[in-house]
């Protein structure tokens, strides 16, 4: 436990220049004034600090003259590396830091944690959830972010492998987690949290959500939860250690996303998956109910409504070059794709790829979706078949599918669940608790 709200940093955009308007005057901690108006920060030709028209700073850092006063990074990219990426304007309250690195700027965001759970759940879900949904979502980001910053929980970081990759002439393991960022607490993409400020204007309920459950966490053995979450499991959550360290997580098993949660398949054996994506199980995240998938996905992502069931097609040489390409490795024409071991989900954690001049096994999932597709495949729960020459992967969900099933989540809200059973379903064994007052 803590004794106040803890603020968080979170870098917003970087690039060779940043620029950014300010709708009001903004501070500097010395007094300086910076009026209103329009500004580009670019790297100091020395290569120590940040230049702002034509001034060096070692790190600027802007405070609003008032708490409602407002500031713009017009260029900012977001869904970086996924099949949606774009540029938007984006608005910000709080403080505004800008700082070089090398020849990169960066432009961070500083923001009491709360302010920063109302625009990241207000990102990531849409105007119509529910408030139940909304408020479970409110505890899972708290969590999520407590547990990957030391700093605000104020306990040892905890002993874990970041983007650990083992290469061998024969296999290649990595997985990828938060560990890029010494700069900032958190980055606005997905590969923390969607966070874009106050572009995207906070419901009355998303407000409401997270005031509800002010300080409130996920806690397993006296810790905060390291509280994972995707778009939609398939059917059954997957194992922490299947995504990324090899550190099990009591409260991160496998659970059938149904009223029953009992795990009734055995999705590791390669028949079983078969049978299980083929089917369609009657499970939460199985929905067509389109008021409900608004609930969880934004406009953007409903460009792609087939996640429960998905189905990608190949010719060989497609592939090989794909590859070839996404990997750096030439497998020369690639003759099989055989899933080695899967996790309880059903998701590849191991897979074997044999070509024409070389064969490698490859893992975790975040690495086999990467390689197999211009940007992301849905899920690594896929079965490989053939036609012809053609690969075709049919799969099963959206994400890595560990802890809390976004889509399920919205379905069980919708069914008069409140936000503690949800939490309870998703994070078995994981109790409730007030982190900060
Ligand atoms: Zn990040
Ligand atoms: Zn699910």
């Amino acid at each position: 436990m803590i004794d106040k709200e803890p603020s968080i940093t979170v870098g917003v955009q970087r690039g060779d220049t940043v620029d950014f308007r300010l709708r009001d005057t903004f501070y500097t901690p010395a007094g300086e004034a910076f009026p209103a108006g329009e500004y580009r920060a670019c790297p100091a030709s020395d290569g120590r600090g940040v230049s702002v028209g034509g001034r060096v700073f070692d790190t600027l850092r802007l405070l609003p003259s008032r708490p409602e006063s407002l500031f713009d990074l017009p260029h900012v990219t977001i869904g970086v590396d996924f099949h949606w990426q774009r540029q938007e304007c984006q608005t910000f309250c709080g403080i505004l830091q800008l700082l070089a690195h090398g020849t990169t700027v960066h432009a961070v965001n500083e923001v009491p944690l709360e302010t920063y759970l109302t625009s990241v759940i207000s990102s990531e879900m849409s105007a119509t959830s529910s408030l139940e949904l909304l408020k479970a979502h409110a505890v899972v980001s708290r969590s999520w972010l407590l547990a990957q910053l030391p700093r605000l929980s104020g306990r040892p970081a905890p002993v874990r492998s970041f983007s650990r990759g083992e290469e061998t002439p024969d296999e290649i393991v990595c997985w990828y987690d938060r560990d890029d960022h010494t700069l900032f607490d958190v980055c606005a993409d997905d590969h923390c949290q969607r966070y874009q400020g106050l572009t995207r204007v906070a419901t009355p309920y998303v407000s409401r959500a997270v005031a509800e459950t002010r300080g409130e966490v996920l806690m397993y053995g006296g810790e905060v939860c390291d509280a994972r979450f995707s778009k939609c499991c398939g059917g059954v959550s997957e194992r922490f250690e299947n995504c990324w360290g090899p550190e099990p997580h009591d409260y991160l098993q496998p659970v059938y996303d149904a009223p029953d949660d009992r795990l009734r398949v055995d999705l590791t054996r390669e028949q079983e998956a078969e049978r299980f994506i083929d089917s369609r199980p009657d499970v939460f995240c199985h929905t067509a109910d389109a008021a409900i998938l608004s609930q969880v996905l934004n406009s953007y992502d409903r460009e792609t409504p087939d996640f429960f069931r998905w189905q990608v097609r190949y010719s060989a040489r497609e592939l090989s070059a794909l590859v070839a390409r996404r990997s750096g490795i030439d497998f020369g024409e690639i003759t099989r794709l055989e899933p080695l071991r899967r996790g309880p989900s059903g998701r590849i954690v191991s897979l074997r790829i044999v070509g024409t001049r070389c064969e490698k096994t490859v893992g975790k999932e975040l690495y086999i979706r990467r390689i197999l597709s211009p940007s992301h495949l849905y899920s690594s729960a896929f079965v490989v078949r053939r036609s012809g020459t053609d690969f075709i992967l049919d799969g099963a969900g959206w994400g890595h599918g560990v802890g809390m099933c976004q889509i399920g989540a919205a379905v069980m809200a919708h069914r008069g669940y409140d936000y503690r059973a949800i939490l309870r379903h998703y994070y078995p064994g994981a109790g409730l608790d007030c982190y900060y007052r």
